[in-house]
């Protein structure tokens, strides 16, 4: 039995989990949407993990999403002699602009401009945060940044860069991410989450690439990683269809006690305003080498989804780690169990904070009542577009809504929503015959039992807005 999670899990794979094998292990302890990270592997690697997604999605009746997460402007060292560099503190450090070997004094980065955007005295940051240099020197002939280092660090090939508080000239979309946006579009991806957005703009100029390219329509998370994002935050949950709280990025570029603050006002945020969110990275970090997380690690999964976050994420836990599938197990786990700590009413007034005049909030407000004083066990939603179990995953009712949805794409689009579970259904236009059938799926499927009390909420005739709600024994 596949489990279903309110709180959706996010599961980035990599070399760890891209064998079928692994991949439907990650399925059946609870991955709900695969993210296949762009600033890593090549396109036949993702188009065979994708292959693997489909095969199993075909297998195990589900409908687990993809996510392309695009590399963005970020900027990486390349490769060190051996593969790696130790850094002493107090060495000094040069960082070159044309491609060089990298040793114990000196690496070369991606971005040849960026001797041109720092300033003597200004910080460098490497490797999420675990080396720190300070410039003293910028020789704009030679083209080389001359370095301090603040401490000692070991650092391997290619990787990401930090300048806080610098606005850098980086274009926001590169020939790579255009390509792998464009990508995205032939090869079925659900989810696109944008790197490094720090204004509307960004995610407007993605959404106008995936739309000229594209056929189809495919949500675009904005990826929250710097103080220009968060500043800019309103904006950007304007135009996105929701955001990543991506902290490794974001807690080398802001102060690391500003994070969490920034965490709960964006899942606020977002939450008012019906935009999923991501809470992402180091959420159980030890695992990478670990069978069982830190105290510290569980708390921060619970707090998250005590945040009201849709989703939590593995990045190297699930990549890379010794213990993908036990991560999955212990974040499923953490989220059975405070999902019932939750305060729904708390969770309702805040995704009813502004006064709702239309008929479908009212009716997916009162839906999400209903469960909380006993009086369903199930939410049954059939929806042409999918909008009423949005509407209904806004109110967070403590059961399943059960989205009936016209085909496999439909339902993997709901894949990040909190508490939904989608299933392509054949919808027809009878709404008295779809109620029935319905009902006889859920009791056959054994969502809910005979004897049960169910809520079947939709725009009937199908078609037209959420307008119906009806009470329902079974
Ligand atoms: C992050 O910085 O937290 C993040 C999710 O982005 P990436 O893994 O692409 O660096």
């Amino acid at each position: 039995m596949i489990p279903f999670n309110q709180t959706r899990i996010v599961c980035t794979i990599g070399p760890a989990t891209e064998t079928k094998d692994m991949m439907r292990k990650l399925i059946v302890a609870g991955m709900d949407v695969m993210r296949l990270n762009f600033s890593h592997s090549f396109y036949e690697e993702h188009r065979e993990r994708l292959d693997t997604l489909e095969a199993l999605n075909e297998e195990l009746g589900t409908n687990v999403g993809s996510l392309l997460d695009t590399k963005g402007p970020e900027i990486r060292t390349h490769h060190f002699k051996d593969g790696k560099a130790t850094i002493e503190v107090g060495s000094t450090v040069e960082i070159h602009m044309d491609e060089i070997l990298g040793d114990s004094s000196k690496f070369s980065v991606n971005y040849p401009r960026l001797y041109q955007d720092v300033k003597v005295g200004g910080i460098i940051v490497v490797d999420d945060g675990y080396l720190s240099l300070k410039i003293t020197d910028v020789d704009k002939e030679k083209r080389i940044i001359t370095t301090t280092a603040f401490n000692t660090h070991t650092i391997k090939d290619r990787r990401g860069i930090n300048v806080p508080g610098i606005e850098l000239s980086l274009e926001f979309i590169s020939k790579k991410d255009k390509a792998d946006l464009e990508w995205a579009c032939d090869n079925g991806i659900d989810f696109i989450a944008a790197s490094f957005v720090r204004r509307k703009s960004d995610v407007e100029a993605v959404k106008s690439v995936v739309s000229n390219y594209c056929g189809r329509y495919i949500p675009i998370i904005a990826k929250i990683e710097n103080q220009e994002g968060v500043n800019n935050i309103e904006e950007i949950i304007d135009v996105a269809d929701g955001i990543m709280i991506a902290r490794g990025d974001l807690g080398v570029e802001v102060p690391p006690e500003e994070v969490p603050v920034i965490q709960k006002d964006i899942i606020a945020r977002c939450h008012a305003r019906g935009k999923v969110t991501i809470t992402a990275t180091q959420m159980l970090e030890s695992m990478q080498e670990n069978p069982k997380p830190t105290r510290a690690e569980v708390s921060d999964v619970a707090n998250s989804i005590l945040d009201g976050t849709d989703a939590t994420m593995l990045s190297g836990e699930s990549a890379i780690g010794r213990y993908p599938v036990e991560s999955v197990n212990v974040m499923r786990n953490i989220a059975k169990r405070m999902e019932r700590e939750v305060k729904r009413i708390e969770w309702i007034n805040r995704a009813n904070q502004s006064p709702q005049k239309d008929i479908a909030s009212n009716i997916a407000m009162s839906a999400s009542h209903a469960v909380l004083q006993g009086q369903a066990d199930i939410i049954i939603a059939p929806s042409v577009s999918g909008i009423t179990a949005r509407l209904l995953s806004k109110n967070r009712p403590d059961t399943m809504v059960l989205a009936l949805v016209p085909d496999a794409q439909k339902a993997r689009a709901l894949a990040l929503h909190h508490g939904i579970k989608a299933i392509p259904f054949h919808l027809g236009t009878d709404t008295e015959d779809l109620i029935k059938r319905a009902i006889e799926f859920v009791k056959k499927e054994k969502f809910a039992a005979e004897g049960s009390r169910v809520i079947i909420t939709g725009g009937f005739p199908l078609g037209t807005r959420t307008n119906s709600l009806r009470i329902m024994d079974i």
